[in-house]
């Protein structure tokens, strides 16, 4: 089986590689995996080092917005799973062209690639920021999109085109929208990592308006997980919502980090809010649950232990990205 993985040298992306290449989804245990990355400031081969060496593994730096490279990797392709995106929403903010590119016109390169070349299955994966705000409830599949940011705005604009070449094209298309993910080899301008590297390195934390804003954490192993159970058993044109039920404010989470580090609020300095910022996101996670099996298995304490160790343990890998 050969399945090609876009943004796949990302945070999520390069997880999802090297647990499909150490066995971790039976449905793709005999995987060759094509990688297309464009090797972005995000995107780093150094994510994949840990299966550099297999043979099932074959990189190719490239622009998901070339469409004659697309077309060419996703002939005889049983598999496309689709990460690479512009994916940071503050840069977003100060500049929103790369993020039309690539999440938009690259999306729709690879449709139109994979349509023409007759790919067995496509997944889009989205975000929950498509959905906007909610202050109470969860967002089910079927609630309206209504992105607030640039980036969740080219997110969205990414899954209706994903939809429309399912209908009609009839692309075996299958849409996730995760919840916020934290873990290993997630790039340092993020919340959870920013936060951990700076408390290492005695520096205070930025914390945006009141600190009040409600985030849903999910371990990139658990999104990953629930990836590869919708490339294999998700129904063409469907949408699945991915969480992991632990909702923080930013409050809660920095005083989870600072007990990790051994730090005080002392540490931390309120910086002025986000242009837009959303005050909420939940995704009910029903559908997922209850058509494929889906459900989280890393608790938010220990998942989180575990990243902080792995940043302490891992200067070497960061400490050069935030230099940069
Ligand atoms: P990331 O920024 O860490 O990685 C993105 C990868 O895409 C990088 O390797 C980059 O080099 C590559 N890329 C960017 N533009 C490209 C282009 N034009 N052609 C080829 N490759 C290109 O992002 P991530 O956090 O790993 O997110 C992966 C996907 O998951 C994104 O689509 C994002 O919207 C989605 N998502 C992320 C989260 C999260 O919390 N990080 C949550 C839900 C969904």
């Amino acid at each position: 089986m050969r399945i090609v993985v876009t943004g796949g040298a990302g945070f999520i992306g390069s997880h999802f590689v090297r647990r499909t290449l150490t066995g971790a989804y039976p449905a793709l245990a005999d995987a060759q995996v094509v990688v297309v990355d464009k090797l972005t400031y995000a995107g780093n081969e150094a994510n994949l080092a840990e299966v550099a060496d297999n043979p099932r593994l074959h990189f190719v730096r490239g622009d998901i917005c070339d469409g004659e490279l697309v077309g060419e990797l996703l002939r005889d392709t049983e598999l496309v799973v689709h990460f690479a995106a512009e994916s940071h929403v503050d840069r977003s903010i100060s500049g929103a062209e790369e993020f039309v590119r690539t999440n938009v016109l690259g999306t729709h390169t690879l449709l139109n690639a994979a349509a023409n070349a007759g790919a067995g299955k496509f997944v889009h994966v989205s975000t929950d920021e498509v959905y906007g705000s909610i202050d109470k409830g969860s967002w089910t599949e079927d609630r309206p999109l209504e992105p607030n940011s640039p980036y969740s705005a080219s997110k969205a604009s990414s899954d209706l085109l994903a939809r429309a070449f399912h209908r009609t094209h009839g692309l075996p298309v299958c849409v996730t929208r995760c919840s916020n993910n934290y873990g290993p080899y997630q790039y340092p301008e993020k919340v959870i990592p920013l936060f951990i590297t700076h408390l290492m390195d005695g520096k205070r934390v930025p914390l945006y308006g009141d600190g009040g804003n409600i985030r849903d954490w999910l371990h990139v192993d658990d999104h990953c997980r629930g990836i590869a159970l919708v490339a294999e058993k998700g129904e063409p044109g469907e949408v699945y919502n991915i969480g992991g039920g632990t909702e923080l404010t930013n409050l809660e989470l920095t005083q989870r980090i600072f007990e990790l580090l051994g730090s005080d609020w002392s540490m931390a300095e309120s910086v002025p809010d986000r242009k837009g910022h959303d005050r909420r996101y939940s995704v009910d996670i029903t559908k997922i649950s209850r058509q494929l099996g889906y459900r989280p298995e890393i608790s938010f304490d220990d998942g989180l232990a575990e990243t902080a160790k792995w940043y302490m343990e891992r200067r070497d890998w960061w400490e050069p990205l935030k230099k940069r």
